[in-house]
């Protein structure tokens, strides 16, 4: 990134960039861009007048953060409604959910992280194991060895469910985020729609 050939190049390819694209780009996949390709985000979203919180979230992804920074994003999170029943009565947390299936050739085993309130992350716990129970345990190998760890893993997740305090899945989920949870933190609507992509709704 050292010579003007290179920064016309990179310029060139966020210039064709739609506008979705490159907001896409700046809040969820801004994590390693050098300084120079920083920058020319940053003017090319300036030159669009698009949203200037949308520069605060590329930073926000390439920055380190103490543990109450990652717990006040938490709280941006925790305090929207659900985005499985739209409840409000409960903070949400996260919870980390394990599915094992088996077809006749091959075994998946399926980690994700999907955050609710305490009894929508019961829930998503519970219909991991049952699909676990019912469609994971007769491949051989690898069903009979992942189906007891992804019960395993179901039940710790669901010890911290109903946490006061945010869990660490919350957290993971939080700074893999970061991008978006800062550059919409003024927008609850927005920030709801990141939790109803991540948990696949
Ligand atoms: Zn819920």
């Amino acid at each position: 990134m050292s010579t003007g050939i290179d920064i016309k190049f990179v310029q060139e390819r966020y210039q064709r960039m739609s506008d979705d694209e490159l907001i896409r780009i700046a809040t969820q996949d801004a994590y390693g861009l050098t300084p120079e390709a920083m920058d020319v985000v940053k003017a090319e979203i300036q030159k669009r007048g698009l949203d200037e919180n949308i520069s605060k979230g590329i930073e926000a992804q390439n920055r380190e953060y103490t543990i109450e920074e990652i717990d006040a994003y938490c709280d941006l999170a925790s305090n929207l409604s659900c985005p499985s029943c739209s409840s409000t009565t409960e903070r949400l947390n996260a919870t980390l959910t394990g599915e094992v299936m088996s077809f006749v050739f091959f075994t998946t085993y399926n980690k994700k992280i999907k955050v609710g309130c305490p009894s929508c992350l019961d829930k998503a716990n519970n219909n991991a194991l049952t699909k676990t129970a019912l469609l994971g345990w007769w491949g051989f190998p690898w069903g009979i060895i992942r189906t007891p760890q992804a019960i395993a893993l179901n039940l710790k997740s669901k010890r911290t469910n109903h946490l006061q305090d945010h869990n660490d899945y919350l957290r993971s989920f939080t700074l893999g985020v970061v991008g978006e949870l800062e550059t919409y933190k003024d927008n609850k609507e927005k920030l709801r729609q990141v939790l109803i992509r991540q948990n696949g709704l």
